[in-house]
């Protein structure tokens, strides 16, 4: 599919028209960032990293009926996806206690979470450093609907039940992770969008209990490249094996 203009550059993604009005091309970059860009750098490969590891989830989750923005990969860093509209909420589900969630609730970080997941949403809004909104906050200003917001959270359950054992199979602990949803711009349809990565997950050896995600780079850990390669070494191997 050939790539059009350019529609939107973010933090980690370019996104770009193509001549189907319904599809879009998404092309994942190196470069990093942190602390709502104030930390920036580049991790080697990790374009080809979250892109790969991206296409892989959204086949599994298709597989199990959660419909998702994918369609085929172009590259190792470029796929093609249904072009849609995103609804301007993080979705972030929590397995266990980590990061922000552990200042939040004064748990230590790693804790259970006794009934969980958590499901937080955030505003999606740099310049505001995407606050933790409420659902009185998302239906007053209208920000999403309530049934729209409802549908997001079912499928956020519905993800965190096909990913959390699926991670599990291959030694990695699916702490939290951040999803995105788009509405389709042919047809309306609510799907997951954006991209499921190291860069969007915290993932723990199961075994070792070692970060294996961008926290390596947010709190200077080192071997950022190292773990990004072993998590898709991993993905891929059980993904593939579930594909065929
Ligand atoms: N997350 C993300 N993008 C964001 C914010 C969070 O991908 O803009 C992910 C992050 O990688 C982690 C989860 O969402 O897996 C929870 O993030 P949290 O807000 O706890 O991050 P912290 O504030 O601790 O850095």
């Amino acid at each position: 599919m050939r790539r059009g203009a350019q529609l939107y550059e973010g933090k980690a993604k370019v996104v770009f028209a193509t001549p189907d009005p319904g599809l879009y091309v998404q092309l994942f970059k190196d470069d990093a960032t942190a602390f709502n860009g104030l930390k920036k750098g580049t991790i080697a490969g990790k374009g080809s990293v979250n892109c790969r590891m991206s296409a892989a989830l959204f086949g599994l989750l298709e597989g199990a009926g959660v419909r998702t923005h994918f369609v085929e990969l172009l590259s190792d860093r470029e796929m093609l996806i249904r072009a849609v509209r995103i609804v301007p909420l993080e979705v972030v589900i929590r397995n266990r206690v980590a990061g922000s969630l552990a200042k939040r609730v004064g748990r230590p970080e790693g804790e259970a979470i006794p009934r969980g997941p958590v499901i937080e949403l955030y505003y999606k809004d740099d310049a505001l450093g995407d606050p933790l909104l409420n659902r009185s906050h998302i239906e007053a200003f209208g920000i999403a609907d309530t049934p729209t917001v409802d549908e997001i959270e079912g499928k956020a359950r519905a993800v965190n039940g096909v990913l959390v054992p699926f991670f599990r199979s291959v030694g990695l602990d699916l702490v939290d992770y951040k999803l995105e949803f788009g509405r389709a711009l042919e047809g309306g349809e609510l799907l997951l969008a954006d991209e499921i990565s190291p860069d969007t997950c915290r993932l723990w050896d199961a075994a070792s209990g070692e970060r294996m995600d961008k926290d390596r780079f947010r709190r200077d850990l080192g071997g950022v490249e190292e773990a990004y390669q072993e998590v898709i070494g991993r993905v891929l191997g059980a993904a593939g094996s579930v594909a065929s």
